[in-house]
C-alpha cells in the first residue's frame, strides 16, 4: 500500500509494484475461498458466462427468476400479500413502488422468511436530503458483488490490480471502521482520495500517490473526477502511465465532465448507473452503449413506447428477498434501444439517461426542462467557478454562485436569462453568491435542484 512512509521505498519500483499485485490478487481469493466456500471462482465463472450469453438465454434466466421473486413476495410479504391476490401473479399487475412506499410501509414490505438478524440494514441520502432506509440480504450482496466485478472488467478493472478511488459517503468512513478499512484498503490495492475533502493539498497528494502507484483504473464520483481534472489542468499535472479506464458512478455523468476527464487522463471514462436500493443497474460498454443488468435486474420504463419516449424507470431487483423491490420507482427517466451492440455483448441497451426526475424543472405551462439544459448552458462561463439552481416554486428560483475575478454584471444578466429563456420570462432569479455549494446528504453534488416535481413521487 502506499501510505506517505513507504512513499521513499515505492518510487520508481516496477518489481514491487508487480509483487504487490500478485499478493492482493492471492489475497482477493483466499478472502474469497474463506467467505464463500472454495466454488468462488466458479460462481464468477458462471454469472461472467450469464451476462456473456445470447440475449434469449439471459432473457430466459430473468423470467424465471421474476417468477420466482414475485411467487416469494406474495407468499412472504405482507404489503405483496395485500396486493397480489392471485397464485402466479404477473408483473404487470404489480403498481410501481414508491420511495413513499418504502417509508411507510418498511415492516410489511419485509419478508417473513428472512428474521431480523438475516437482514442488512442500508440507505440511500436521497436526492433531497431525505434518507430512505431498506433491507437487503446476503445473497443480494453476493450477487451485486459478482455483477459489480463483472462489469468494472469492462473498464479494465480486475482483481489485484492498484485502483484509485474518489469516493466518500460517510456511511462507507466511520472512524471505528479505521483499521477494518485500511486493511481492506491494502488487500484489495486500492487506495483513496476522499471526495468530500477536495483540497487542493489533498489532490496534490493523491496525485503523487498515482505516480507511485500507478493504478490502472479510478472509480470515482463524476463530480469529484471532474474537480481533480481540473485541478490537474490548473496545474500542470500529467499523469505519465497509461490507466486503462475510469469508472464513473453514483451521480449523473456530464458530457463536459466526460470531455476533460479523458483528455487528462488519456482513458475512456465508463459509465456505471446503479443506486444503493437496487445495485448495479447498467453499464456502459467499449462502445458507448449502457447495457442492462438483467442478471440481477428486471428494468421497465413507465411510458407508452419505451422505445420512442423516454419516461420514468422501474427497477425489479431480481435478488433481494429480504425485502423485495418490484418496479420500484428509482427517479431517473430513460428511454430503451432496440440496437444491437457492435462490442458483441447482447445485453439490452439503455439508449437515454436523463438523472433523477427531481432535477426535472417544471414551469407554469407544463412543459418539463431537463436539469441538463442548466448545466449546458452554463458550464465554461467566465467567473462561474461552481453554481447550483433550486426551483422553490413556479415563479421563483435561487441561483447559488461561486465566483472569481472574471466576473462581470453581463455574466449575471446572461446566467438570469437563460433561466428566464427556459422557465419563463415572469421567474424571480434571487442570486445568492455564496463561499462553496455544499454536497448533498449522500456526498454527492448537485447543480439542479426543482422543488416543484419533486413532492409527487419523493
Ligand atoms: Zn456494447
Amino acid at each position: 500500500m502506499c501510505s506517505g512512509t513507504q512513499t521513499q521505498q515505492l518510487e520508481i519500483m516496477p518489481i514491487r509494484r508487480y509483487a504487490k499485485t500478485l499478493l492482493s490478487k492471492a489475497a482477493w481469493h483466499a478472502y474469497n475461498t474463506y467467505r464463500k466456500g472454495a466454488r468462488h471462482r466458479s460462481r464468477f465463472a458462471q454469472a461472467a458466462a450469464l451476462l456473456d450469453a445470447p440475449r434469449e438465454d439471459i432473457l430466459a434466466f430473468q423470467r424465471e427468476r421474476l417468477e420466482k421473486l414475485l411467487q416469494h413476495a406474495s407468499q412472504t410479504t405482507p404489503y405483496y400479500r395485500e396486493l397480489l391476490k392471485t397464485e402466479s401473479p404477473d408483473i404487470s399487475e404489480v403498481p410501481p413502488l414508491e420511495k413513499q412506499n418504502v417509508r411507510e410501509q418498511l415492516e410489511h414490505l419485509c419478508s417473513e422468511a428472512f428474521p431480523q438478524e438475516l437482514r442488512i440494514k442500508n440507505a440511500t441520502g436521497g436526492s433531497t436530503g431525505t434518507p430512505l432506509t431498506f433491507y437487503q440480504d446476503r445473497n443480494y450482496w453476493n450477487q451485486r458483488n459478482l455483477s459489480v466485478y463483472y462489469f468494472d472488467r469492462w473498464a479494465g478493472w480486475n482483481f489485484g490490480e492498484p485502483q484509485l478511488i474518489i469516493w466518500g459517503a460517510p456511511a462507507d468512513l466511520k472512524g471505528d471502521e479505521h483499521w477494518k478499512h485500511r486493511l481492506n484498503n491494502f488487500w484489495r490495492n486500492q487506495y483513496w482520495l476522499n471526495g468530500f475533502h477536495l483540497t487542493d493539498e489533498n489532490m496534490q497528494a493523491a496525485f503523487e500517490r498515482m505516480e507511485q502507484c500507478q493504478p490502472q483504473t479510478i472509480l470515482s464520483y463524476p463530480s469529484s473526477l471532474y474537480q481533480f481534472a481540473t485541478f490537474l489542468l490548473e496545474n500542470g499535472l500529467t499523469p505519465r502511465w497509461q490507466l486503462k479506464g475510469i469508472i464513473s458512478s453514483a451521480e449523473m455523468l456530464h458530457q463536459h465532465y466526460r470531455a476533460l476527464a479523458e483528455d487528462i487522463f488519456r482513458a475512456k471514462v465508463y459509465n456505471r448507473y446503479g443506486g444503493r436500493e437496487v445495485g448495479l443497474i447498467a453499464m456502459e460498454c467499449s462502445k458507448g452503449r449502457m447495457h442492462i443488468n438483467c442478471r440481477d435486474i428486471y428494468l421497465e420504463i413507465d411510458s407508452p413506447n419505451p422505445y420512442t419516449e423516454p419516461g420514468e424507470i422501474l427497477i425489479t431487483q431480481l435478488n433481494n428477498y429480504a425485502m423485495p423491490f418490484i418496479r420500484y420507482r428509482i427517479g431517473d427517466i430513460g428511454r430503451l434501444s432496440d440496437e444491437v451492440c457492435p462490442c458483441g455483448n447482447q445485453l439490452p441497451i439503455l439508449a437515454e439517461l436523463l438523472g433523477r426526475t427531481t432535477a426535472t424543472f417544471r414551469t407554469e405551462t407544463g412543459t418539463l426542462i431537463h436539469g441538463g439544459y442548466f448545466t449546458r448552458h452554463f458550464y465554461g462561463v467566465d467567473g462561474v467557478r461552481q453554481f447550483q439552481i433550486i426551483q422553490e416554486t413556479l415563479k421563483h428560483c435561487i441561483l447559488k454562485l461561486v465566483i472569481n475575478a472574471k466576473w462581470t454584471d453581463a455574466t449575471r444578466r446572461y446566467l438570469v436569462q437563460s433561466i428566464q429563456k427556459a422557465l419563463g420570462e415572469e421567474v424571480v432569479v434571487t442570486v445568492e453568491f455564496v463561499e462553496e455549494i455544499p454536497l448533498s446528504a449522500s456526498g454527492k453534488r448537485e447543480y439542479t435542484i426543482s422543488k416543484v416535481t419533486a413532492p409527487v413521487n419523493d
